[in-house]
């Protein structure tokens, strides 16, 4: 399956070894029909991801926190449309729906999808490999859903990045003492978990998930050094295997 010797898994969080983006899509749908009085929610979830893109990823980055500003600048900006010069200013109780949604996503509600925690433990008990948990986003929400999900205890080494770039991806190597061709990095997002560590001239398995983020929507290649599989379960098999 790989020709080269992976001596370092690295392993994306959200998505690939628990559910978390459908929490964002539920919260996005409900803020969209609770502002319904100032557009269709189609109209307001298109002025909320040009938000996420063009206001929130450059002033904030990412994660709930981010998030929820985002949800209150878009929240503003679909009121000054609709007022038409009259009191734009949100209520009270808008203010605090908006924070409510914003406190939902900090909380995590971590499902630990099925098969992973045995293929952790497999993987661990092999000793073949040592065990990274990478993530990108907010460091304390990333911790927190870390610490609910009972998997900490499974990984060698912890890397919350601010972007999953080679860059970033290189720093990863040089803290766990490998070359990038020693690195195989899983994960459900294409651009962030598997393009750059390619790039970078490591492996990737690409697991994807039921929802994917716009922004991580990017086209995928076929590459030498790429495996795709259905899910975490299957990847460990398949490396346990070898
Ligand atoms: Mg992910």
């Amino acid at each position: 399956m790989l020709e080269s010797p992976i001596k370092v898994l690295a392993l994306d969080a959200d998505d690939t070894l628990w559910a978390n983006e459908h929490n964002y899509r539920q919260i996005e749908q409900a803020f969209c029909r609770y502002f319904s009085s100032y557009g269709t929610p189609e109209s307001n979830y298109a002025l909320l991801m040009e938000l996420e893109r063009t206001w929130m990823l450059p002033n904030f980055g990412y994660g709930a926190k981010a998030f929820t500003l985002t949800m209150m600048e878009c929240a503003l900006q679909l009121k000054e449309r609709a007022a038409r010069g009259e009191n734009t200013a949100l209520t009270a109780e808008e203010v605090r729906t908006v924070a409510d949604y914003g406190k939902f996503l900090m909380i995590p509600h971590i499902e630990v999808f099925p098969g992973v925690r045995t293929s952790l433990e497999r993987l661990k008990a092999s000793g073949r490999w040592k065990l990274v948990l990478a993530s990108k986003g907010d460091l304390q929400e990333q911790m927190d859903k870390l610490k609910a999900s009972g998997l900490e205890s499974y990984f060698d080494h912890i890397q919350i990045m601010v972007e999953k770039d080679v860059l970033n991806y290189q720093r990863l190597c040089r803290t766990m003492n490998c070359r990038p061709e020693e690195l195989l990095m899983v994960g459900n997002s294409f651009k962030s978990d598997i393009a750059p560590v390619l790039e970078l001239g490591g492996s990737a398995c690409y697991i994807p998930s039921e929802f994917t983020w716009f922004v991580e929507v990017v086209e995928e290649f076929d590459h030498p050094h790429l495996l795709r599989c259905k899910t975490f379960e299957e990847f460990a098999e398949r490396l346990l295997n070898e």
